[in-house]
């Protein structure tokens, strides 16, 4: 009884604590001024560990700031962002994987037949 009691105790505790670190490591990803490249990608890492560890759901903002096949951070030299049919189409340069976002085309939406 008691074991089980202590056990609960320390899974709420682990949840809390995850859930506060993960939180810290995303303000250290989003931080422009003082972080280094090295220290984002660390960061980066750890969270990705840490979400696969206690199943936690990773942040919309966060998803969109690095590629899901490479793991690693998006910035102006290894991607490309086109707008394309009222879709954004990111593509990686390193693995060439294509992230799409948005309806796809709207050609339903217009009323006249051009
Ligand atoms: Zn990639």
């Amino acid at each position: 009884m008691s074991y089980r009691r202590s056990h609960k105790k320390s899974r709420d505790h682990r949840k809390k604590h995850s859930a506060k670190v993960q939180s810290e490591l995303i303000s250290l990803i989003h931080d422009n001024q003082e972080s280094s490249i090295e220290l984002k990608k660390n960061a980066l890492s750890k969270l990705l560990a840490l979400n696969r560890k206690h199943r936690l759901k990773m942040p919309k903002e966060v998803n969109l700031l690095f590629c899901k096949q490479c793991k690693k951070l998006r910035n102006v030299t290894n991607t490309r962002v086109r707008i394309k049919h009222g879709q954004t189409i990111i593509s990686c340069l390193t693995c060439n994987f294509v992230k799409r976002l948005g309806g796809g085309p709207k050609f339903h939406r217009s009323d006249s037949n051009v």
